[in-house]
């Protein structure tokens, strides 16, 4: 076990129950904050697993996360991973899914809206993804992920703080007080180039948009190339002022 000491103050602090002590759970972040990414999946594992979940959309810095996890633990177990499958995901995406699984011979397992996306479409009179794509994150992506995590303690995401101004403030953990339990981000203060220089130091499988452009990957109808140009989330709902689905902000 690494930090003994961490985590029998964790235990002590948090009382077995974060959401009702908050400052502790700061002072356990600051903590974490000068541990690698995986120390901090470690602390995650011994602290909550098997009451530990993961959603991963197979960007760049979730497949990092998934690679740091199998070497934490082959199993494959201490970490249940799932994917929101919006029905609206590129096929470079699925077929990512797949070479993760084989090559790490782990499951990711679809979490969907109970709706499928024609029956959507139907009642809604066509796709919203353009009138009104909160609403539609909110129904693909929210709700199903809102279900997805009840019964466990803590969730492991792989924002970094540099990617958006809304995840500016993301702390290594903290309360998630949108969906009711802890939320880890091994990756806050990560950089992309670090990312990257994991990613072919490791020869971890990656999404091919990637190199056609794509700085990040979301849904279909909502992400375009931007090149060079713009941030790390350039290309998400492009010529509208939204920025994030909904997951990730406060
Ligand atoms: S990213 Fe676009 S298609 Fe996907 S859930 Fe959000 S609005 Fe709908």
């Amino acid at each position: 076990m690494i930090f003994p000491d961490l985590r029998d103050n964790v235990n002590e602090s948090l009382n077995k129950n974060p959401g009702t002590n908050l400052p502790q759970l700061k002072t356990v972040s600051l903590t974490l904050e000068a541990k690698s990414p995986q120390e901090i999946l470690t602390w995650a594992i011994e602290n909550y697993s098997p009451s530990l979940t993961m959603a991963t959309a197979f960007g760049a810095e979730g497949c990092v996360l998934i690679d740091m996890l199998s070497k934490l633990d082959p199993s494959g177990k201490s970490v249940r991973l799932f994917n929101l499958e919006t029905g609206y995901q590129f096929p470079e995406t699925l077929a990512l899914r797949e070479r993760i699984q084989d090559k790490y011979n782990l499951t990711v397992e679809f979490i969907s809206s109970k709706e499928t996306v024609p029956e959507m479409e139907a009642r809604l009179g066509g796709p919203i993804y353009n009138s009104n794509p909160t609403e539609c994150c909110r129904l693909r992506k929210l709700v199903p992920l809102t279900d997805a995590v009840v019964g466990y303690k803590a969730w492991i995401s792989a924002i970094r703080r540099d990617q958006t101004a809304s995840r500016a403030t993301a702390d290594i953990v903290e309360w998630d007080n949108k969906f009711g339990l802890v939320k880890v981000n091994p990756l806050a203060n990560w950089t992309k180039r670090l990312v990257w220089e994991y990613i072919f130091a490791n020869d971890v499988p990656y999404n091919p948009l990637h190199d056609q452009g794509f700085p990040s990957i979301g849904c279909f109808p909502c992400t375009r190339a931007a090149g060079q140009e713009g941030d790390d989330r350039s290309g998400r709902w492009a010529g509208t002022q939204k920025t994030e689905c909904g997951l990730h902000t406060k």
